[in-house]
């Protein structure tokens, strides 16, 4: 991971105007956060992306393009992104291509954003059928996180980003994370800011330990992807939001793990218990439809499918295994 990258939590999201004072820039964003954060707009260049993951191509990226070299954006100038996931991916992806690569930084709006999509320098866009088919590895100069956004979060969003919380609870931190959630269950699910600073700042400590060791993706960073394998799945055929859809695919892979003897199942009890604390009550059933769409996942490699599996919280590892196999153990 790019060393210099600046990431500040439980920060003041006005901040960005600081760090990038006396240079050319650009704000990327989309319609609700210019109507919620009008301030954060005042005096700005800024070019609004259409929401919504349809709009997440190469369509939209020719136009940011455009729109870039209208407002005359030059190798020194900077772009921001500030919103959710969607436009932290559209903006580190249109900067990096543009003119070779210019600098970028976030202000992610969204839970999933800030502990997820906005750290780790994974940008792109979907193509085809395919999700975040194109894109660069590429560092933001800073990602300032605040956790007042969270205030004006869906129900729906901020349990999509807690998903994405969960799954950190599992991976990295010995049962520390995972204790936290347990215990401030009910400050957490009212947004206390205070808790959920302290959880953020976990998560991207959690995700830039193990991007640095594995900035792209080769070994280690593939363990981010638990529950993910039969996430994106339940994405596409449930239209279950992100975080959502990963938790349900925590659990299968927990299940998994368990049929494998990998995973006492008290410890996968104690998954399942915490997560429907947390109102993760999803229940998806694996179809043959659900093994056809994992065929074209990513995390497919020569006719094997890859699953991070868990041995207890805090640890997992990746596990291949081929289609027939998974049809056989579930
Ligand atoms: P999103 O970016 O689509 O945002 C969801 C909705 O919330 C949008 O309508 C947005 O306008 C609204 N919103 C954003 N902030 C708000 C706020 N503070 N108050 C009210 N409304 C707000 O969804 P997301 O879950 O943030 O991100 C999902 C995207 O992130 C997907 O495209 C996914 O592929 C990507 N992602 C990328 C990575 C990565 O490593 N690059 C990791 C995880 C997810």
């Amino acid at each position: 991971m790019r060393k210099d990258t600046f990431i500040q939590t439980g920060s003041d999201y006005m901040l960005f105007k600081n760090l990038i004072k006396n240079r050319k820039s650009v704000i990327l964003s989309d319609e609700n956060i210019f109507k919620l954060y009008p301030q954060i707009f005042e005096g700005m260049d800024y070019i609004l992306i259409k929401q919504g993951e349809a709009n997440k191509d190469l369509h939209e990226i020719q136009r940011i393009l455009e729109e870039f070299t209208s407002l005359g954006l030059d190798r020194k100038s900077i772009v921001v992104g500030i919103g959710g996931g969607l436009v932290c991916d559209m903006t580190g992806f249109a900067a990096s291509i543009y003119m070779r690569g210019i600098d970028f930084g976030f202000v992610p709006t969204t839970l999933l954003a800030q502990v997820d999509a906005a750290i780790g320098g994974k940008n792109g866009v979907n193509f085809l059928d395919y999700k975040n088919y194109i894109g660069t590895f590429t560092q933001p100069e800073f990602v300032i996180c605040d956790s007042r956004f969270f205030e004006t979060l869906s129900d729906i969003e901020f349990k999509s980003g807690l998903g994405e919380v969960f799954k950190y609870s599992l991976l990295s931190h010995g049962t520390k994370l995972f204790d936290y959630l347990s215990e401030n269950c009910e400050s957490i699910l009212n947004r206390d800011t205070n808790k959920l600073n302290y959880i953020v700042n976990e998560c991207v400590d959690s995700k830039t330990a193990i991007v640095e060791q594995d900035p792209f993706d080769h070994g280690i960073r593939n363990t981010l992807n638990l529950g993910h394998t039969f996430g994106h799945c339940f994405e596409l055929s449930e239209k279950l939001p992100h975080g959502i859809a990963v938790v349900t695919g925590i659990k299968m892979a927990a299940n998994l793990s368990v049929k494998l003897g990998f995973l006492k199942k008290e410890i996968r009890d104690n998954i399942n218990n915490l997560s429907l604390i947390l109102g993760f009550d999803e229940e998806v059933a694996l179809t043959d439809n659900h093994i056809d769409i994992l065929l074209k996942d990513k995390k497919r490699e020569d006719g094997f499918i890859k699953f991070i599996l868990i041995e207890d919280i805090g640890i997992t590892h990746i596990h291949k295994l081929t289609p027939d196999q998974i049809k056989g153990l579930l």
